[in-house]
């Protein structure tokens, strides 16, 4: 748990709950086969999601429109997976 999120917002955060509830649904999806790189089983998942922000033609950041993704990394070699959390999330 961060203390400096606890403070920052008054929730607790919970980074290891937020990993296992994303292993699980890697799991479940048939998501969390060997790396098409290394071939290395060695998956990790971001504490955080992230947000891919959406541009419009000028290059200029569109307020509220983005998709929010989970950061899966082989632990062997780096390759990055980014999988829309409302899908992963999804049954
Ligand atoms: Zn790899």
């Amino acid at each position: 748990m961060s203390d400096f999120h606890e403070r920052q917002t008054g929730l607790p955060e919970d980074a290891a709950w937020s990993r296992d509830v994303h292993h699980e649904a890697l799991a479940r999806k048939g998501a969390d086969g060997n790396c098409e790189a290394c071939g290395s089983g060695a998956w990790g998942v971001g504490e955080r999601l992230l947000l891919i922000q959406a541009l419009d033609p000028a290059g200029r950041f569109v307020p509220g429109s983005g998709v929010e993704v989970v950061p899966v990394f082989c632990r062997h070699c780096g390759l990055l997976h980014l999988h829309l959390v409302n899908v992963l999330l999804r049954d």
